[in-house]
């Protein structure tokens, strides 16, 4: 056991008594009787431990009392030599107005004495009438009244800094509501000055509503004191303030009254009012990426069966009628492809999602890929195209050259679509070398098209802005340049346009690129699909979606027309499939039901004999961002391929896999 002994600490008592601390008394007497008259009788008592020192003059007294301030009394014969009478105390009180002073007075100044403690002594003496212990006992009283009284200032003084300085509203009311006293924070938290203040007849008034008021006033009345109860102060300009008061009734010496105590949270209510909203648009944004993102597969997952049919159907015996509507079927899913691919992108990049590739690059090639992808509709609408480029740039570049692709795809995309006649240029330009490392370019995409209204200019950029043509119906959702404007704003560049009506637009955009290592020419022929027609593929296809079945057998039997196509509605059935059959493949679905992709991907892996569990498993799934999240390949998937797919695209894969085997 460790004895813990505490020790009170003298500085936090309000008053501690004197004990049998020795005082130092100052005696001013010119009667050296007297004098020794006082010492003998104080000697005597046993009430107060003392050491007497002697002055035979005012003068001398005032020097000892300026030489030390030690002294518990003053025991002062008002008859000196250098001074006498009522003036004698005035002269010592004026130089030491908070010294003890116990006047000595002659039996025939019995007045002078009550005068003299009226004007401030503690008490007076008459000499030949008191004897040891009245002399003992009124020293004694007087030092420690002097004692307490000092304490008590002291304590005042700390208390009314508090008071003073305090954040919270301290006042005190009386049972009407009227004040009493109040601190500044008081005046500060009602926007009242203190005489305003001093004039309200209930303060209680200054809070809002009626019902919280009458509930905080009807239980303080009721219960004597109310902790922490919200109310809202009304401020003399109408701001509202949120507080908690804390009041308790007390008596004094002129009636009951309340102690009240108001803190204002009005800041602290913001900031939690902020995080929440914070927390709540989070949320938000995570159940909108959520909805998009199954939106976005739901939407998928019937389109892969309307393109997939329309591809098989294309490939029959078609009469030129049917030919016709198939095309229009097949062209009209794609557009809406690129729409639920737009929507998923931009909500994306909105929730700030996007992670920006650094790769190298070699610029004029992406440019030229750039013009040969859109060869087609340039040619097919006789319009003139150039890229023009800065010879002052460095070829190769650093960045991400997928966004770079996307944000000019985009622009000379609109160009070309919005631009019947004339031109569509593009110019890179160096504007500055940002550094050794860096070089800062513009981009310009110019055309000769319809032009966008001057008040329309800025609004384009927003999502879903279409700038509406009186004749003519264009296809697409307004969204292509508000994705280009965020991936743009996001890699720390800046986007605009300028346009004519009826003359034509120029966007352009600017971006900083780091100077790139040269990389080779990545221009790959397409691959050649490896496998021989006639090989007998056995390809196990766990899909649970009937459309997309026959949309993969059909397609996969027109490429391989031997091949061996063994379907699973799930991951369950694909583990029992797998236990009764040889395959070469396995394409999997992710989502399904009873058990899904990435379960049986993982069970197979895991629990299934050496030659199953190495099988090439290609996901097929709707969610477009399978490939950025990566979950697939920790499931241990090898691949993935997306719904709807390009049968190109699958085959190339699906021979890939089977030929690395
Ligand atoms: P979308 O092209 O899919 O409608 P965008 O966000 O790419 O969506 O463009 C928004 C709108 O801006 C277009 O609908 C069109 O009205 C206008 N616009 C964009 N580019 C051009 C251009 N080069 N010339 C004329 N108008 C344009």
């Amino acid at each position: 056991m460790i004895d813990h002994n505490f020790s009170g600490d003298a500085g936090n008592t309000l008053y501690e008594p004197m004990g049998n601390t020795t005082n130092k008394i100052l005696l001013i007497e010119d009667n050296p009787g007297d004098a020794r008259l006082v010492e003998i009788l104080l000697m005597e008592s046993d009430l107060l431990d003392c050491e007497i020192e002697h002055r035979m003059s005012l003068g001398d007294g005032i020097a000892a009392l300026q030489a030390s301030d030690d002294y518990g009394a003053i025991l002062l014969d008002l008859t000196l030599p250098d001074s006498r009478g009522f003036e004698t105390l005035e002269r010592l009180l004026a130089k030491f107005p908070n010294n003890n002073v116990i006047v000595l007075t002659g039996l025939s100044d019995k007045s002078l004495g009550l005068k003299a403690v009226q004007a401030g002594a503690q008490d007076f003496l008459i000499k030949g009438a008191f004897d040891a212990d009245s002399l003992a006992k009124s020293l004694r009283y007087s030092i420690e009244r002097s004692n307490v009284l000092q304490s008590l200032e002291e304590s005042r003084e700390r208390y009314q800094s508090i008071f003073n300085q305090s954040r919270d509203a301290i006042y005190i009311t009386d049972l009407t509501g009227k004040l009493i006293d109040f601190n500044p924070a008081t005046a500060k938290l009602f926007g009242y000055t203190k005489e305003e203040l001093h004039a309200i007849a209930d303060i209680n008034q200054q809070y809002q509503d009626v019902d919280s008021r009458n509930n905080y006033l009807r239980r303080l009345e009721n219960e004597g004191t109310v902790t922490e109860f919200p109310l809202m102060a009304i401020r003399k300009m109408g701001e509202r303030r949120h507080c908690l008061v804390s009041a308790t009734r007390i008596e004094n010496d002129e009636g009951a009254a309340y102690n009240c105590i108001a803190r204002d949270i009005t800041e602290q209510k913001l900031t939690e009012e902020m995080r929440k909203a914070r927390d709540v648009a989070r949320q938000s944004a995570q159940m909108k990426e959520q909805f998009i993102a199954s939106i976005s597969h739901e939407m998928r997952t019937p389109m892969n069966a309307i393109l997939g049919m329309s591809n098989l159907m294309i490939q029959t015996d078609l009469n030129k009628e049917q030919h016709e509507y198939v095309s229009s079927i097949k062209q009209s899913s794609e557009i809406l492809l690129g729409i639920v691919n737009d929507i998923l992108e931009i909500s994306t990049i909105q929730n700030g999602k996007v992670v920006f590739e650094q790769e190298d690059f070699d610029l004029p090639q992406l440019l030229d890929n750039l013009v040969n992808v859109m060869q087609y509709k340039i040619k097919e609408k006789d319009l003139y195209c150039e890229v023009k480029i800065d010879p002052q740039l460095p070829k190769f570049l650093k960045g991400d050259k997928l966004r770079l692709n996307q944000i000019l795809y985009n622009l000379v995309g609109n160009a070309i679509k919005f631009t019947d006649n004339g031109h569509v240029k593009v110019y890179v330009e160096q504007m500055y070398m940002a550094s050794e490392q860096n070089v800062h370019i513009k981009f310009t995409v110019e055309d000769t098209g319809i032009g966008i209204p001057k008040d329309k200019v800025d609004a384009i950029f927003e999502s879903f802005t279409r700038v509406r043509q009186k004749d003519r119906i264009f296809e697409g959702t307004g969204l292509g340049l508000s994705i280009a404007k965020n991936l743009v704003e996001q890699q720390g560049g800046t986007i605009g346009a300028t346009s004519e009506l009826g003359t034509g637009s120029k966007f352009f955009f600017d971006l900083t690129f780091q100077i790139g290592e040269e990389v080779a020419d990545i221009t790959q022929p397409p691959t050649e699909v490896t496998i021989d027609k006639d090989t007998p593929l056995r390809l196990l296809l766990t899909e649970d979606h009937k459309m997309n079945q026959i949309v993969a057998r059909k397609t996969l039997e027109k490429q391989w027309p031997n091949i061996q196509i063994t379907i699973a509605n799930n991951g369950k059935e694909a583990v029992e499939k797998l236990q009764e059959q040889t395959f070469d493949i396995i394409l999997m679905d992710i989502q399904m039901p009873v058990m899904d992709g990435y379960e049986a991907t993982a069970h197979i892996r895991n629990n299934m004999p050496p030659d199953i569990a190495q099988l090439p498993i290609l996901a097929m799934t709707a969610h477009a961002h399978i490939s950025k999240d990566e979950k697939f390949r920790q499931y241990g998937m090898d691949d993935f391929v997306l719904k709807p797919f390009e049968p190109q695209q699958l085959f190339e894969k699906i021979a890939h896999y089977v030929n690395k085997k």
